[in-house]
């Protein structure tokens, strides 16, 4: 279970890119948040991750409690927890399986990452190369594999981190529809099998209604619709795209 506590983010500037939103997710649930650009997905994203600490409200997890409540249980919470990115952040130089052992890192002490990671490693990045479809191309550089392996990768490592949460932003918008398609549905598969919490920031609602237990529409740092993905009509559609932007704190 992951909690929200009426958190909310305010950047310096005076944007306030998120209202204070309560929200549960359930243990194994694939979240989808739905919204227009700037609706402060992202930003929510980077709030569940720590690697934005709100200036308001808390971030809960089950078994940790508040995951800012000091470096180490930052810490652990990031390593249970699996990014995905638009643009993959893989490093073009290096294998596939190079990139995926990167979501082992994590796992070890700095020192011991300066040093050969253990084979049960090497083994645990394969496993993931072999569950995305890509094992054959393990030793391939990164940059020679097309854009839906190359996000495959990105969710390949993702998962040798053996993640409890998966935060997933917008993965496929910079695919084609069919690629985008059977990506999302790797990375939902995957999540099924393994329990995974999964919460993913996706522009296309067609995707959102095949693969989603649930949707958040956020518009202007709010929610504005949460339920199934099956009720979203036309109505609620235009409530999340169609509202009016506004978003600087009072003077
Ligand atoms: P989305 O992911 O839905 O496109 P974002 O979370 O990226 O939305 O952005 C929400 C709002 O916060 C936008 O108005 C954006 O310009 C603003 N914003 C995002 N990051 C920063 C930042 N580092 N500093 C100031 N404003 C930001």
């Amino acid at each position: 279970m992951l909690q929200l506590h009426y958190v909310a983010m305010t950047f310096p500037n005076g944007v306030r890119a998120v209202l204070p939103i309560s929200l549960s997710v359930p243990k194994g649930q694939f979240l989808v948040l739905l919204g227009p650009s700037g609706a402060g997905k992202s930003t929510l994203l980077r709030c569940l991750n720590g690697l934005l600490k709100p200036t308001q409200g808390d971030v809960t997890v089950e078994g940790l409690g508040s995951i800012f409540s000091n470096a180490r249980t930052l810490r652990k919470h990031r390593i249970r927890t699996g990014m995905i990115f638009q643009q993959h952040h893989l490093i073009g130089r290096l294998t596939a399986l190079q990139n995926v052992m990167v979501g082992r890192l994590g796992a070890h002490s700095t020192l011991r990452s300066l040093f050969a990671l253990p084979l049960a490693d090497r083994l645990l990045a394969l496993q993931s190369l072999e569950r995305v479809g890509l094992l054959e191309r393990a030793l391939d550089r990164a940059d020679e594999l097309s854009g839906g392996q190359q996000q495959r990768i990105g969710i390949a490592r993702a998962m040798a981190q053996k993640p409890q949460f998966v935060l997933a932003d917008e993965p496929v918008a910079s695919l084609d529809p069919a690629t985008g398609e059977r990506v999302l549905a790797d990375l939902h598969r995957i999540c099924r099998e393994d329990g995974i919490t999964a919460i993913v920031s996706l522009h296309q609602i067609d995707l959102a209604r095949q693969f989603a237990d649930r949707v958040i529409g956020l518009a202007n740092g709010r929610i504005v619709y949460e339920g199934s993905a099956l009720q979203l009509s036309q109505t609620i559609l235009d409530q999340i795209y169609l509202a009016a932007p506004s978003r600087m704190a009072a003077a």
